[in-house]
């Protein structure tokens, strides 16, 4: 009597593929997540490029460069869709056979007989089921320098999900340059802007502008780096701000300190440095107690307002990029 509806239930014993549409955003992109438990971490890459520059066998993760193969990326969001889109397949295809078995029965009762079963099947249509809105389009869009693959994320994450290129690096030495680049031009502004007051203030902005992008650029690059270390454990937010909390951080993960790449009277420069810039962005300058105790700076009273140097920026920049290039060594020797 349910001889479609067996059927068809044991046709689906053996494997069913189903294709389940996944959308992009408005941007071309697509959500993935990392498969490693420690870190599931979201991010998007331009469809085109997921297509045509990744490759089945290995897809790095953006944050923390787990590695895996291309099937196991789905966001909990695309897995709940795809449950979805399966379960309404199958009720259909059940339905639609049972559908025929009534029919069939009530054809093969005898008519004109004293008593008639028919069958009915409460057929309701299949729910048609709509792609997920995919999330809202990544702000911070990456194009590989090595493979040109184009991804987004958010916050600090540099590796290429085609090729594993670390991206951070690039960016680190874009932003040094582009300090000594500005640095360069200041005798030019001297000369190109008449009245001094202003000419003298907008050297002062460039060169201040200069150490706080020295420090952030840092922070960003070796907060990349920390994630890139395998088992290193989470760090507080902001704490490669703070050189000598990066230090320690560093020398726990890695087991090298920021001493072994430079030394004793460097990092007092660059620790001076590093608090001159929380000056800027906290107190316009100003210096307070902190200040004093920690820069060990002692040129400077209290409520004064510190004067960086054009030289000084430059040694800055010099000294944080010996120290970024020993902390990629450390990098990449704890990962080999
Ligand atoms: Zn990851
Ligand atoms: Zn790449």
């Amino acid at each position: 009597m349910f001889d479609e509806t067996i059927r068809t239930i044991r046709a689906m014993g053996g494997q069913t593929r189903l294709s389940v549409s996944i959308q992009d955003d408005e941007e071309g992109y697509f959500d993935r997540k990392c498969p490693a438990d420690e870190c599931l971490f979201q991010f998007k890459i331009l469809s085109e490029d997921w297509k045509n520059k990744v490759r089945d066998e290995e897809v790095f993760c953006p944050s923390c460069r787990h590695t895996a193969s291309s099937g196991q990326w789905w966001t909990q969001q695309q897995i709940e869709h795809a449950k979805k889109a399966a379960i309404s397949h199958i009720s259909g295809q059940i339905n639609r056979a049972m559908v025929r078995d009534a029919a069939q029965w009530n054809r093969q009762q005898p008519r004109g007989s004293l008593i008639s079963i028919t069958m009915n099947v409460n057929n309701h249509p299949t729910q048609v089921l709509l792609p997920p809105a995919a999330a809202e389009p990544m702000r911070l869009k990456i194009t590989c320098p090595a493979c040109e693959c184009r991804y987004a994320v958010i916050g600090a994450a540099f590796f290429c999900p085609a090729c594993g290129y670390n991206a951070a690096d690039q960016q680190f030495m874009q932003s040094i340059i582009g300090i000594t680049q500005s640095l360069d031009a200041l005798d030019f502004v001297r000369l190109a802007i008449e009245d001094r007051d202003a000419a003298e203030n907008t050297v002062r902005l460039v060169v201040e502008s200069g150490l706080q992008t020295i420090v952030t650029a840092f922070q960003r690059y070796a907060e990349a780096l920390y994630t890139a270390v395998p088992n290193a454990s989470q760090a507080r937010r902001n704490a490669f701000q703070n050189l000598s909390e990066g230090s320690d951080l560093w020398k726990v993960a890695t087991g090298k300190s920021y001493a072994d790449h430079i030394m004793t009277d460097e990092i007092a420069i660059l620790q001076k440095a590093f608090q001159q810039r929380h000056l800027l962005a906290h107190t316009q300058g100003i210096v307070d107690a902190a200040y004093q105790n920690k820069s060990g700076d002692n040129r400077y009273q209290i409520g004064q307002r510190i004067v960086i140097r054009e030289e000084s920026v430059r040694e800055a920049a010099r000294l944080i990029t010996k120290l970024a290039g020993g902390l990629l060594a450390d990098c990449q020797s704890v990962r080999a």
